[in-house]
């Protein structure tokens, strides 16, 4: 059996008129702020996304979802992912898990860190048990903990036969 393992990092802005979406949930930033980008700006999505396109030598989702092509405007990060795990799965390779560190100061993220986790899973043909998703704050520390972004960081292993 072959093993690869791939990281993956992101930050988006904090901006207001803008939804927080993280792990395809919409959550409600208590200062109304959401993530900025061209996409729907998820960023633990993303993390996720390059860390399965790393760890094969892919390259990263600016390769695939360019910023600047209309197709990904609003783009629903969780379908864009279905189009990474085709790659992954096309070449041989099943996921044995990832996991994930989002960086955030508020919200609370551990209400819907289930539900992030079981949207992943779904998204990627996986077992909620092969998904992990954490949170911490920065301690009001840099970019995040002043509130001005959000960031991921995530790694995923890869397995073929
Ligand atoms: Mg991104």
């Amino acid at each position: 059996m072959q093993l690869r393992i791939g990281n993956g990092y992101d930050i988006h802005r904090l901006v207001p008129g803008r939804p927080l979406i993280l792990g395809g949930q919409r959550l409600e930033h208590p200062a109304g702020l959401g993530l900025d980008g061209h996409s729907d700006a998820d960023v633990l999505v993303h993390a996720v996304m390059d860390a399965l396109l790393g760890a094969l030598s892919l390259g990263d989702i600016g390769l695939y979802f360019p910023p600047d092509d209309a197709r990904w405007q609003g783009a629903d990060s969780l379908e864009l992912l279905e189009q990474v795990v085709a790659l992954v799965m096309e070449r041989g390779w099943s996921v044995v898990n990832l996991d994930t560190v989002v960086v955030a100061e508020r919200p609370k993220l551990k209400p819907h860190i289930a539900a992030m986790r079981a949207a992943i899973a779904s998204h990627m043909g996986l077992d909620p048990g092969q998904v992990g998703v954490k949170a911490t704050t920065n301690e009001q520390l840099g970019a995040e903990g002043r509130e001005e972004g959000i960031s991921c960081h995530a790694v995923a292993l890869l397995q073929k036969p």
